[in-house]
C-alpha cells in the first residue's frame, strides 16, 4: 500500500490520528471535515497515498467518487440540504492544503453564499461527532 508517514490523511487511515469516521471499504475511507464549510461537510479519500487527480490511478478515483456518492446520499437523507457540492483541489493554486487526494462532500443551503475557497474555521467537535454517528448509521444501511 502506498503510504506517506508524514501525511495527515495517511496517518488517519493507519489509525495513528483520530477522525470522525462515517464509512470505509477496502479502498476508501470517509470521515467528517473538522473545519466544516457547512454542517455535514465530509471527505472521501483513497486509503492509499496519491497526491492529486493527476497521479491517482483511475480505479482509485472511481472508488473514491463511488464513496463520495454514498456519503452524499446519506447526507441528503439525514440533513435534507437544498443541494450538495462535490469539490476537489489539485495544487496550491487551487487551495489544496492536504496533499492526499480527497473529495469534499459539502451540503448546501439556498442562500448560504458559500464561496468555493471557504477558508478553515474549526467546527464544534461534539456536534461533528454526533452528526458523524447519524451519518455512519445511514451508511451502514445502504
Ligand atoms: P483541501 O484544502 O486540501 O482541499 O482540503 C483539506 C481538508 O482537510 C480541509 O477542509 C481541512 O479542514 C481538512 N483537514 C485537515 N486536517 C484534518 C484532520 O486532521 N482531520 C480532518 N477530519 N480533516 C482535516
Ligand atoms: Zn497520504
Amino acid at each position: 500500500m502506498t503510504h506517506d508517514p508524514d501525511c495527515i490523511f495517511c496517518r488517519i487511515v493507519a489509525g495513528e490520528l483520530p477522525c470522525f469516521e462515517i464509512y470505509q471499504d477496502d479502498d476508501t475511507l470517509a470521515f467528517m471535515d473538522i473545519n466544516p464549510a457547512n454542517t455535514g461537510h465530509a471527505l472521501a479519500i483513497p486509503k492509499q497515498h496519491w497526491q492529486d487527480l493527476h497521479t491517482t490511478p483511475d480505479e482509485q478515483l472511481a472508488a473514491t467518487i463511488a464513496t463520495a456518492k454514498r456519503v452524499a446520499g446519506a447526507l441528503q437523507a439525514e440533513l435534507s440540504p437544498d443541494g450538495i457540492n462535490l469539490a476537489q483541489a489539485n495544487g496550491k493554486g487551487a487551495a489544496q492544503s492536504v496533499m492526499h487526494f480527497h473529495m469534499h462532500i459539502v451540503p448546501r443551503r439556498l442562500g448560504d453564499e458559500l464561496k468555493l475557497n471557504w477558508g478553515m474555521n474549526p467546527g464544534d467537535m461534539d456536534a461533528i461527532g454526533e452528526l458523524a454517528k447519524r451519518i455512519a448509521v445511514r451508511l451502514a444501511e445502504t
